[in-house]
């Protein structure tokens, strides 16, 4: 009897400190959450100072800063250094700090309607790409024996091909951004007709639109190969705003030039996002010739950051080896993609034209 007596009171203790451990773990995970738990619910950085019994909490470029307070009362969370709001305070207990599940709540609204006015304020809203040519004219063309076959590489047809799969790929990754194409087959629209498309896209305040023109290169010079992207030359000053509908003409001359900063500013980065672009996705052996300026027609002309890339030679023999292998052209549209698409991400989160000054 004795033995079971025992037995049962084991199981009694066993049973109690289950139900208290489980009854703690329900209670922290529905009112308070500990620091680490926080910095996974809320997906940021926090900065404690357990003196000051002051932190600071980081996300996509903004910040909040707390007082550590007592269990039960509001304390004063100041965001982005410009407003104030009441929130259920931090506290500590047993000297473990502890974020009730409120002020969570709370300070990840903040978080995300910030982020989404970021959005809104700044955005690249649509991408254009050209391939360049098209129809009667062809581009540029060299003739290779590849794997003892006659093989003709032609610009306006490989830049399709890598211009439409660029388009489903950002299509598909951009679904709330217009991705547009100056051609979408074997037509030839005019210089002029493709800056028309590009600069007829209606756009809100402060959205902006990229322009990406694909090309190939060809030399005399046979063994010249690699990628290069261009962008407009600085000195150039483009007529970028009309006179019209602006309440101050005088100011005009400085806008443009200001704005042809910009653009050309965000046509470098942009250039330069996809050149590494191609150096992830191309081994070493397959040469960058880097960033190069140049007035080009089709770029000239559009009134938005445009580049212009050079996917490789069709008369080098082995650039035109990996121009005419069908699986080789995804790797030209997903070396500009990432290039555009970490362009994209640094633009929208630095708050756009502004960040970039
Ligand atoms: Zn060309």
């Amino acid at each position: 009897m004795t033995v079971i007596t025992q037995k049962r009171r084991a199981a009694l203790v066993c049973l109690f400190v289950l139900v208290l451990s489980g009854a703690s773990e329900l209670y922290a995970a529905e009112s308070a959450l500990t620091l680490p738990q926080a910095l996974t619910a809320l997906g940021c950085n926090i900065r404690y100072n357990p003196l000051l019994r002051q932190g600071r909490i980081d996300m996509d470029g903004h910040d909040a800063a707390f007082t550590v307070g007592t269990r039960g009362n509001r304390t004063l969370v100041l965001f982005d250094n410009t407003h104030l709001i009441s929130i259920d305070a931090p506290y500590t207990e047993g000297g473990v700090l502890l974020f009730p599940n409120t002020f969570i709540a709370s300070v990840k609204n903040l978080f995300t309607e910030a982020v989404n006015q970021d959005k809104e304020r700044y955005r690249i809203a649509a991408i254009i790409i050209d391939p360049g040519h098209g129809g009667k004219d062809a581009g540029a063309q060299g003739t290779h024996t590849i794997n003892g076959k006659k093989v003709t590489v032609v610009e306006k047809d490989v830049v399709l091909k890598v211009s439409q799969e660029l388009y489903a790929t950002l299509r598909a990754a951009y679904p709330d951004k217009k991705i547009l194409m100056t051609r979408t087959g074997d037509t030839y629209p005019s210089l002029d007709d493709r800056t028309v498309i590009a600069n007829s896209v209606p756009l809100r305040e402060n959205e902006a639109i990229v322009y990406v023109s694909v090309h190939a290169n060809a030399s005399f010079n046979r063994n010249a190969r690699g990628y290069e992207v261009w962008y407009l030359t600085p000195e150039y000053r483009r007529d970028l705003l009309g006179s019209g509908g602006q309440a101050n003409v005088s100011l005009l001359p400085i806008q443009n030039a200001m704005l042809d900063e910009e653009y050309t500013k965000e046509s470098v980065m942009i250039a330069e996002s996809i050149v590494a672009g191609f150096k992830g996705k191309f081994p070493a052996s397959f040469p960058s010739r880097g960033v190069k300026a140049e007035q080009w027609y089709v770029v000239k002309k559009s009134k938005m950051p445009a580049v212009l890339v050079e996917l490789g030679f069709v008369t080098n023999r082995e650039d035109a080896i990996l121009l005419s292998d069908p699986a080789g052209l995804k790797k030209f549209s997903d070396a500009i993609y990432t290039g555009l698409k970490d362009f994209i991400t640094r633009f929208e989160r630095s708050g756009g034209f502004i960040a970039l000054k």
